[in-house]
């Protein structure tokens, strides 16, 4: 028998989607994501990217107290025994997580951990297939797969993920690690000055690293960084390799040049890659309209339709502008609504 609705992903879009349709007695079949070195080394594991971050101090309902009696009482202990105890104070991303996918569970989620690969949108219900050879029917579907930062690629920078290496300012740039020191921004669009901008506020100099010689970023941006004393832009400039040792994580990066002025060791506490995100949409090529750059298209104005009826997008798969936690459960919620109310409208 087809599912009512199945949602594919499991980030806090996902989730909020599957907490909202099984309390809808949608009885949601989520695909949380395969565990393959494929998608380990792609940062496409389940729970997606809140699971590659450490704290989280601006989701709501989250202030700074201890978590572990909490985290003790209300999630299973075989999902609880993998995350190290902490002694700090506040939610992690894969806390935060694993707290949404359980409450999606209390709810009587179904969740098979495994990729969906390829969808079948012509026929009705859509045939869905993952990655162990499941097929699956579904009256509704929710593409909840978020997107991926993009990284230079270097071993070095693999190497000190989560120890001064970031792809996200607002969600690292406050920690402790990052104050009073130098800080490396990579790339050169709204996104990189954004970064630069604000981890001036904690660093005591921020360098823009740019392989070229003109911003990509909009003029008022460009404005910011070049009218903000703590970035100096490094023009014609690429990272090389990132510096540091076990103990203290990054201590500093070398740079390349681009025409030919060789290579320079510089001192800093931390790296963030600005150089843009890839959404994971490789499976829905030619099913759903997406963007330029590969973003799916809701097609109806404050709606989560996609092109095709019956089947809904929320989270950073459809968002290239906000992509912070909180706007990605806002639209899993909405998407759920979507899926309800239009499920409802054809009478199943
Ligand atoms: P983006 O505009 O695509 O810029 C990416 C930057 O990274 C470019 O400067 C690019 O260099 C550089 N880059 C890409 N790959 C690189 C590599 N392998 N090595 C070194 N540098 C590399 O991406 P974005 O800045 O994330 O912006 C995405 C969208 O969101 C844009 O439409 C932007 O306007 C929007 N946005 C707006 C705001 C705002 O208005 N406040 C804030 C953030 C984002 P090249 O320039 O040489 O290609």
């Amino acid at each position: 028998m087809a599912e009512k609705v199945v949602i594919i992903g499991s980030g806090p879009a996902g989730w909020t989607a599957a907490i909202y349709a099984a309390r809808a007695a949608l009885s949601p079949l989520v695909f949380e994501g395969a565990v393959t070195e494929e998608n380990r080394m792609a940062g496409t594991l389940p729970l997606g990217q809140l699971a590659l971050t450490t704290e989280v101090e601006n989701y709501p309902g989250f202030p700074a107290g201890d978590m572990e009696a909490y985290l003790d009482n209300s999630i299973a202990s075989d999902r609880r025994s993998y995350m190290a105890p902490h002694h700090k104070q506040g939610v992690s991303g894969p806390e935060l997580m694993e707290l949404m996918r359980q409450q999606a569970l209390n709810f009587g989620t179904r969740i098979v951990t495994d990729d969906i690969v390829d969808v079948d949108f012509e026929s009705r219900p859509f045939k869905l297939t993952s990655l162990e050879g499941q097929q699956v029917e579904a009256h509704a579907v929710i593409i909840a797969t978020g997107a991926r930062a993009n990284y230079l690629g270097l071993p070095s920078e693999e190497r000190f993920k989560n120890r001064g290496v970031s792809a996200c300012a607002v969600c690292d740039g406050a920690l402790p690690r990052f104050r009073n020191k130098p800080l490396v921004v990579v790339g050169g669009g709204d996104s990189a000055v954004e970064e630069a901008d604000y981890l001036s506020k904690f660093g005591s100099i921020v360098y823009m690293v740019h392989r070229r010689d003109q911003l990509r970023a909009s003029k008022i941006m460009q404005d910011r960084a070049l009218n903000n004393k703590k970035i100096e832009v490094l023009w014609n400039t690429v990272v090389d390799e990132v510096l540091g040792d076990d103990q203290s994580g990054v201590t500093g990066v070398r740079l390349d040049s681009t025409v030919g002025k060789g290579k320079r060791d510089v001192e800093a506490g931390g790296m963030f890659c600005a150089i843009g995100h890839t959404p994971n949409t490789a499976f829905l090529k030619g099913k759903l309209e997406m963007n330029e750059k590969g973003y799916l298209k809701w097609t109806k104005a404050q709606r989560t339709y996609t092109s095709v009826e019956g089947v809904f997008a929320a989270g950073d798969v459809a968002d290239d502008y906000y992509r912070q936690a909180i706007t990605a459960a806002g639209t899993g919620c909405m998407a759920a609504l979507d899926a309800e109310r239009w499920l409802a409208t054809k009478g199943i």
